[in-house]
């Protein structure tokens, strides 16, 4: 058997029809904005948003950079939970690019409630304290297992952001998983947030790409942050290509990943090794064993049936479904975890 990767959802390769739209997209130097395929690409996310325009980064990272960068001055502080992606994995940009700080919420598996995000907001008239101007949120969560909002809480956390005049981003690396999930309309979510990244790199299987999505107001300087974050691309279109081609192509089958995910989830929790399944909500599946000194022989067994997991430390592990993940890989693994004594 082929090696069985699943530490995330980024080791996936094109297929054959992303291929074949790589290899034939018409391109030209997007710099000159003059590449018909990313303006196409641009075009239909915005629309399927119900947003006035989009535009391509080359990393998630860097959308979400530029996305503060666009709501705050320097000095200023955004709210997010505790393990966001923007705070936690981008490697310090907010305070590097934005000059911004981050008020850090305890939430729930990567999640806020308006409530929350109400009580962490400074007052404005108090000098003293940075003024707070954003509010991040992640949908699906990574570091809190692929765990999705209910879209009335999101309409609450609005409410609050309009109440207080504060900009709302929307970090959805993952939203497609979560709006498969729930059979929810990305207009939805296009009303609610001011502005939304999406990966096309994760669940959706391209080799790179994320874009920034938002109306005129925002975006109108987003392609100048872009710029100086080293951002501008030529040829582009060609990921764009294999973009359009996952949009048209690998959305649907995202309840594939979510539900293999929540297979293998109750697998492990019937196994007596296993302490603890969060509950799985979209492609990833976070576990803990039951005794941390089990994570070296559990993970040499994975090793020696090729099969490669996250290991984040303490017992904890992480299991992401994606594209590669076969239904051949998928009935293979779940045979070895059911047979699996430690
Ligand atoms: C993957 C991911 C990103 C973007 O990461 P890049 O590696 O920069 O593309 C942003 N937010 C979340 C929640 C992610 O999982």
């Amino acid at each position: 058997m082929k090696e069985i990767d699943l530490r995330s959802d980024t080791v996936t390769r094109p297929t054959k029809g992303m291929l074949q739209a790589i290899m034939t997209a018409e391109v030209g130097d997007d710099v000159y904005k003059e590449d018909p395929t990313i303006n196409a690409l641009e075009e239909k996310l915005a629309k399927m948003f119900g947003k006035d325009e989009a535009l391509f980064f080359p990393t998630g990272s860097m959308a979400n950079q530029a996305a503060i960068k666009l709501h705050t001055q320097p000095g200023e502080q955004l709210i997010c939970d505790k393990w966001a992606h923007v705070y936690n994995y981008e490697g310090g940009g907010v305070s590097f690019n934005s000059g911004v700080s981050c008020k850090l919420v305890d939430g729930d598996r990567g999640m806020i409630t308006a409530e929350q995000v109400e009580e962490n907001i400074n007052p404005p008239d108090f000098y003293h304290s940075p003024l707070t101007t954003l509010v991040c949120l992640e949908n699906t969560t990574n570091k809190g297992g692929g765990a999705c909002y209910d879209l009335e809480e999101i309409k609450k956390v609005r409410k609050v952001c309009n109440k207080h005049e504060l900009g709302l981003h929307l970090d959805g690396a993952r939203l497609f998983n979560a709006l498969v999930k729930k059979g929810e309309d990305p207009k939805e979510y296009g009303k609610l947030f001011d502005t939304i990244s999406v990966c096309l790199s994760k669940g959706l299987g391209t080799p790179m790409g994320s874009v920034l999505i938002g109306d005129k107001r925002l975006m109108k300087n987003a392609i100048r942050i872009r710029k100086v974050l080293g951002g501008g691309m030529r040829q582009v279109g060609f990921m764009a290509a294999a973009g359009i081609y996952a949009l048209d192509n690998h959305v649907e089958r995202l309840a594939v990943d979510n539900d293999r995910a929540s297979e293998i989830g109750n697998i492990l929790s019937q196994q007596a090794w296993v302490k603890k399944v969060e509950p799985v909500e979209t492609n990833i599946v976070i576990f803990y064993l039951k005794d941390a000194g089990d994570e070296k022989p559990f993970m040499e067994q994975l090793s020696k049936n090729n099969i490669r997991i996250s290991n984040m430390g303490q017992g904890k592990l992480r299991i992401v479904t994606h594209l590669d993940y076969s239904k051949e890989m998928h009935d293979h693994f779940l045979e070895i975890l059911q047979a699996m004594e430690l």
